[in-house]
C-alpha cells in the first residue's frame, strides 16, 4: 500500500476530534463496529447506543483493492462513510476511524489484541467474505465479540430462506410481503385489483418528452480529499473519477428521494423499460446506492411513494412498480443470496468458458447500444436495470461468456453493487447460471427488442433489420445461434420453446448464414 499523504484529513481531524489511525489504545470498554453499508444509527438498538459505545469504522485497503472497483464507487463508499463519522462525532458519540492495509477482520483483531478490556459488537455483514472474515476473528475473541442480526432489510430470513428453490418465484414472495406490510392493500386484496402492472410499464420513450434533471452535488472538502486519495491509490481501477456528484450524506440522499417522488415517479412506471441514447437516468430513482449503504431505508422510500399515490400525485402503475422493486425484488434476491451463498458463486449452467469481452473494460465498440451503455457505466458507475439486463447481460450470454466473470465485473463496475445484490441478478436472473433456481430462462434477445425499446439502432454501424452478413446486427444472428445451440434448455421451457420451432422452420441457407455470421463474430471478438 502506498504511503498516505502526511496531512491526510488534517482539517476534519482537528475540527471533529476524530481519531484517524491504524489502531488505537481506547479507554471505552464497549465498542460498536459499523460497516460501510450500515450507515444509519436508527438500525441499531437504542439500548446498544445508550451504552455509549465507541463507534468504529474501518477503511480497508484489502476490501478496496480485492477487485478493481469503479473509482466512483470507492469514492462514494469512503466519502459517505467519512461524512457519517463526522456526523456521529457531532452528535456526541466517541468515534474511531481505523486505516487497515488488511481486511476488516485484521483491523479488529489488532484492535482487540491491543485493548484486552474491549468488548465489541458488530452487525451481521451483508456480504459473505466480510462475514467469514469477522467470524474467523470471533473464534479467537469469542468472549469479546458479539454479532447482532442485520436489520437493514424488510423480509424475515428465518421465514423465507428455506423456500428458495426452483419454482419459488418472486410473485409468491412479493404477495406475501404486500399482505404482511399492508402496503398498497385494501384488506386482503391489492389496491386497484391487480398485483402488478407490468403490462403498462413497457412504453417506448416519446420523442421530445422532457426528462427532469437529477441534482448532482459538487464535492465538498471531505469528498475532494477522498477523490484525491482514490486517484492516488487506485490509478488503474475501473471507471472515470471526474464529475463525481452523488449524494454523500443522508440529508442529501433524502433530498434526492423527495426530488424523485415529486418529479419523476409519476412517469417511472410507463418508461421503466425504455432506453435513450445520452440519457442514463430517465425516470429512474437512482437511489439504489443510498439504499444499499443505509443512507436511505427501504421502508421510508416505499412509504413516500405510496403517500404520493394516496395524494393523487403518482399513478398506481408507477408506485406499484417502484414498491415491487424494493419490497419485492430487492428483498427476494437478498433472501436468495443468503440461501445460495457460497456455492452459487461457482455456478455456470451452460459451462461457458470464454473470457469477458474486452469491450466491457473500455466501451469501444461499433455496437451502438453497448458503446452507449458501457460509456455510462464508465462515466457514472451506473445504468438503469433494463440496460444491465437487455444489453450488458444479453450480450454476455450470446457470446458464451463465463457468467462468473460477468458477475465479478458487475460487482466492481456499479456504484450500487454489493455481492448480495449483484450476484443474484447476474448468476440467477440474467445468465441462468444457477440452472433455473431464480429465473425460468436466461435473458437473451435479438436486436428487435433493443430497437423497440431504445433509439440506439439509429446511431449504429450495424443494421438491425439485417439478419446475417457483415452489416447485420450481431444480436440477431447471435440470438438464433444461441437458441440452436441450447435448444434443449429452450425446449424444456414452455414460454420460449416456440423459438426453437421458429429456428427449425428457417431454410438451410438461412441457418448456415446465421452460423457463419455467428462464428465469424465470435472468433473475432477480442477477449
Ligand atoms: Fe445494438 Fe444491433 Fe441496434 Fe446496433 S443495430 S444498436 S448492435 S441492437
Amino acid at each position: 500500500m502506498p504511503e498516505l499523504p502526511a496531512n491526510f484529513l488534517a482539517e476534519i481531524t482537528s475540527s471533529a476530534q476524530i481519531q484517524w489511525q491504524t489502531t488505537a489504545k481506547v479507554t471505552n470498554p464497549v465498542a460498536l463496529l459499523i460497516l460501510p453499508d450500515q450507515l444509519n444509527l436508527s438500525k441499531f438498538s437504542i439500548s446498544l447506543l445508550e451504552s455509549s459505545p465507541l463507534l468504529i469504522w474501518i477503511e480497508s485497503f484489502a476490501y478496496a483493492s480485492f477487485i478493481p472497483h469503479h473509482r466512483q464507487k470507492l469514492t462514494y463508499m469512503l466519502s459517505a462513510q467519512r461524512h457519517f463519522v463526522v456526523e456521529c462525532a457531532s452528535q456526541g458519540y466517541e468515534v474511531l476511524n481505523i486505516f487497515s492495509q488488511g481486511t476488516y477482520g485484521a483491523a479488529i483483531a489488532q484492535l482487540l489484541g491491543d485493548n484486552p478490556h474491549l468488548q465489541l459488537t458488530y452487525m451481521q455483514p451483508s456480504e459473505w467474505d466480510t462475514r467469514q472474515d469477522l467470524e474467523q476473528v470471533a473464534q479467537t475473541f469469542s468472549s469479546r465479540m458479539q454479532v447482532i442480526p442485520n436489520s437493514f432489510f424488510l423480509a424475515d430470513l428465518a421465514q423465507f430462506k428455506g423456500k428458495i428453490a426452483k419454482g419459488y418465484r418472486l410473485e409468491t414472495f412479493y404477495r406475501q410481503l404486500r399482505k404482511s406490510t399492508g402496503w398498497l392493500m385494501a384488506g386482503d386484496h391489492p389496491i386497484g385489483g391487480k398485483w402488478n402492472y407490468d403490462q403498462q410499464n413497457r412504453k417506448k420513450l416519446p420523442k421530445g418528452i422532457p426528462i427532469p434533471e437529477i441534482k448532482f452535488y459538487p464535492p465538498d472538502q471531505i469528498t475532494q480529499e477522498v477523490i484525491d486519495l482514490v486517484a492516488q491509490l487506485f490509478p488503474d481501477h475501473f471507471g472515470e473519477l471526474d464529475n463525481f456528484g452523488y449524494a454523500v450524506t443522508r440529508a442529501q440522499a433524502l433530498a434526492l428521494a423527495t426530488q424523485f417522488v415529486q418529479e419523476r415517479l409519476s412517469k417511472f412506471g410507463d418508461y421503466e423499460d425504455a432506453i435513450a441514447q445520452g440519457q442514463p437516468f430517465l425516470f429512474h430513482s437512482v437511489l439504489s446506492l443510498y439504499l444499499n449503504n443505509g443512507l436511505l431505508l427501504p421502508e421510508e422510500l416505499c412509504q413516500q411513494a405510496i403517500a404520493a399515490y394516496d395524494q393523487g400525485n403518482a399513478p398506481l402503475n408507477s408506485v406499484e412498480g417502484f414498491v415491487r422493486q424494493i419490497l419485492g425484488w430487492r428483498e427476494y434476491i437478498r433472501v436468495y443470496y443468503e440461501a445460495m451463498i457460497p456455492h452459487v458463486r461457482q455456478s455456470n449452467h451452460f459451462n461457458f468458458q470464454q473470457n469477458l469481452p474486452q469491450l466491457y473494460w473500455h466501451g469501444q465498440t461499433q455496437l451502438a447500444c453497448l458503446a452507449s451503455t458501457l460509456g455510462e457505466v464508465i462515466k457514472y458507475g451506473y445504468t438503469h436495470h433494463i440496460q444491465r439486463l437487455m444489453i450488458l447481460s444479453n450480450f454476455s450470454n450470446l457470446t458464451f461468456t463465463d457468467p462468473r466473470q460477468l458477475n465479478h465485473w458487475f460487482w466492481l463496475a456499479f456504484v450500487d453493487a454489493y455481492e448480495w445484490v449483484e450476484l443474484p441478478n447476474v448468476l440467477g436472473m440474467a445468465t441462468f447460471a444457477d440452472g433455473g433456481v431464480l429465473a425460468s430462462k436466461p435473458y437473451v434477445s435479438g436486436g428487435n427488442y433493443i430497437h423497440k425499446m431504445s433509439d440506439h439502432c439509429r446511431h449504429c454501424y450495424y443494421d438491425v433489420q439485417q439478419k446475417t452478413g457483415e452489416k447485420a446486427c450481431p444480436f440477431n444472428y447471435l440470438y438464433w445461434n444461441f437458441v440452436d445451440r441450447f435448444r434443449q434448455d429452450f425446449n424444456e421451457n414452455g414460454r420460449v420453446s416456440l423459438m426453437v420451432g421458429m429456428y427449425d422452420k428457417k431454410s438451410p441457407e438461412e441457418k448456415s448464414a446465421i452460423q457463419a455470421s455467428a462464428t465469424s463474430f465470435l472468433e473475432n471478438l477480442p477477449r
